[in-house]
């Protein structure tokens, strides 16, 4: 068996982009997993220790190395991979610099276990660039690759690194972006001793779901074109999935994860309408176009790229999702054959005489509260007698409570008819229930795997510590450390997905004493306003019934927790008033 790791010339390695390979463990954990992807394995597994900074290890089952390729991959310019400078223009694997390995080397401590065809296993221990042992190992197939301590002989790079929160996190977004662009592939994830991910080899979206959640299954919406410049598949999120932060973009040129201004800008524009402010949305985007007509070389560490005619790319995208998103009745559906126009945009389409209807997702509200209570016996007698609802007259078992604009209950009690804001009357439900929390510390937290991290302004900082008591009653478990807030645990039936933006909305708001009676009802009152349903937002029976029931149980159903009025009634007089007047 021929050797097939070269020594690329000079004049090809002094033509691609150079960048630092190794900036933090997640960079190792990309190169190696890209190298155990080139070498064509079909199970994976990752052992990380300390976030990658004690150990990265990857483990595949791939085509190996043989013992004088192991000692070459450490050279700098040493790959199997490219020849002649046309290649990297051609390349379609992974890693293609031929210095990742080298450069990993000489700043860690590096065990390799490899064997190739049938010649035996080999094992290298390489310190610091510098060989200090090998001998012949017994693995049975592909590689095992161990990175150690990295960093060791750099303390100044050492201590740089972030928390191990912060380095976890990297290396999860590093693992995210190659399983996706790898459903074919077998992985394991384990994180100090415990496999956080077991990933069997399944589908393009049985992966998401794999990985993201089940919750993200009903918000896949798929999509598919094949143009003359490139083909583009997969999958864009229903606007309910949208978020505060750009953690679900994903895009894939030719299977590779790239970071793409324009791309996102494209996709954006197609949601625009649908999102409420300051939301992004959410996509698996893959793009295959001929290599000749990209520069993945733009960015050392190539995730950026340039395409040649992006303008053409930019609608076909834009279009394309548009088109999916009204198949899927998010938005009004677009002719996208007998579009003349493929760059109409979505304010046109709005302002046609048919309402859009948006299907919200009721599980978009963060306090799941509307689960499975029943009407009619929340009806509470204490109630004052005019507000008390004629839902148990069997003689009326017609509607008695709908929905208009999306925005009011209309509902009905003996000799008035009562329109009810559906934003303010949740505001009031959600305020007196979280006071009461609050007062009596009988919440329920629930412990999240990996804490979320967020960084807090000075100001920020001085209004979490006066208000830091009913974060936790309510059943947040907050570290700070400087302005380094660690979410740990959050309160049950708050979405992790918007701790972030709960957080970040109650301290930017200013606490003043005139406004507000204490810090628990300015909580309070923070809390109910970002986590209520909106306006806008259309609801079920269920739904409806929910705030009709609890606002006439509220203590003072008549005003939001900021004094406005939350309904209004109309009784006879004032309906034959309008007849006759
Ligand atoms: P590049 O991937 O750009 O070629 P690297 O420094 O990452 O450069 O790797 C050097 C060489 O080592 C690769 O070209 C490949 O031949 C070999 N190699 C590295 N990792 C593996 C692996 N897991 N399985 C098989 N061969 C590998
Ligand atoms: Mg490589």
């Amino acid at each position: 068996m021929p050797d097939i790791v070269k020594i690329l010339p000079a004049d090809v390695s002094n033509k691609i982009a150079a960048g630092e390979v190794v900036q933090r463990p997640s960079s190792v954990l990309k190169e190696l997993l890209e190298n155990s992807i080139d070498a064509k394995s079909s199970k994976i597994t990752i052992i990380i220790k300390n976030a990658g900074k004690n150990l990265i290890q990857v483990i595949d089952d791939g085509q190996g190395m043989s013992k004088n390729d192991m000692h070459l991959s450490f050279t700098k310019h040493a790959t199997s991979k490219i020849n002649k400078i046309e290649d990297i223009f051609s390349i379609s694997s992974m890693g293609f610099r031929g210095e990742a390995l080298a450069a990993i080397a000489s700043v860690s401590m590096v065990e390799m276990e490899s064997i190739y065809d049938n010649q035996n296993g080999h094992f290298i221990e390489i310190n610091g660039g510098v060989l200090l042992s090998e001998k012949d190992s017994n693995i049975q197939e592909g590689t095992s690759i161990k990175i150690k301590n990295i960093f060791y002989n750099v303390p100044a790079r050492r201590n740089f690194l972030k928390s191990d929160f912060v380095e976890l996190r990297h290396i999860l977004d590093v693992f995210h972006r190659l399983a996706i662009s790898h459903p074919e592939i077998e992985f394991s994830f384990i994180n100090n001793e415990e496999e956080i991910f077991y990933l069997k080899e399944e589908s393009l979206n049985k992966r998401i779901i794999s990985i993201f959640g089940e919750k993200i299954r009903e918000n896949l919406i798929p999509i598919n074109e094949s143009t003359q410049i490139a083909n583009i598949s997969g999958f864009v999120l229903k606007p309910e999935f949208s978020k505060k932060s750009r953690s679900n973009q994903f895009v894939f040129v030719n299977n590779r994860f790239i970071k793409s201004q324009f791309i996102s800008h494209s996709i954006s524009a197609s949601f625009e309408g649908l999102l409420n402010d300051g939301y992004h949305p959410g996509y698996f985007l893959f793009i295959e176009i001929d290599p000749t007509k990209i520069d993945v070389n733009v960015h050392p560490n190539k995730t950026e790229i340039k395409f040649d005619d992006d303008q053409n790319l930019y609608s076909i995208i834009n279009s394309l999702v548009k088109h999916s998103l009204g198949i899927y009745q998010v938005s009004p559906v677009l002719d996208f054959d007998k579009d003349p126009s493929i760059d109409i945009s979505y304010n046109q389409v709005k302002s046609q005489p048919t309402n859009p209807t948006i299907e919200i997702n009721s599980e978009f509200n963060p306090f799941k509260v509307f689960k499975d209570e029943k009407v009619s016996k929340i009806i509470n007698d204490d109630m004052a007698p005019d507000y008390k609802l004629n839902i148990e007259d069997d003689n009326n078992q017609a509607l008695k409570i709908f929905q208009i604009l999306n925005k009011f209950i209309v509902s009905t009690n003996k000799s008035s008819l009562i329109i009810i804001n559906q934003n303010l009357a949740h505001q009031r439900i959600l305020y007196e229930s979280f006071l009461k929390s609050i007062f009596e510390n009988s919440v329920n937290s629930q412990k999240l795997v990996f804490p979320i991290e967020l960084t807090l302004t000075k100001k920020q900082l001085l209004l979490f510590n006066k208000i830091i008591d009913e974060f936790k009653s309510i059943g947040f478990d907050i570290i700070v450390k400087n302005e380094l807030m660690l979410i740990e645990s959050i309160p049950f039936g708050i979405e992790k997905n918007n701790v972030e933006e709960v957080i970040e909305n109650i301290l930017n708001e200013e606490f003043n004493v005139s406004n507000n009676f204490s810090s628990a009802d300015f909580f309070a009152k923070r809390l109910s306003k970002i986590t209520s349903i909106k306006s806008g937002q259309k609801l079920s029976m269920d739904e409806q019934e929910y705030i009709v029931n609890h606002l006439f149980s509220c203590k003072e159903p008549n005003l939001s927790p900021d004094n406005k009025q939350i309904f209004i009634t109309l009784n006879k007089n004032d309906i034959e008033n309008k007849f006759n007047g």
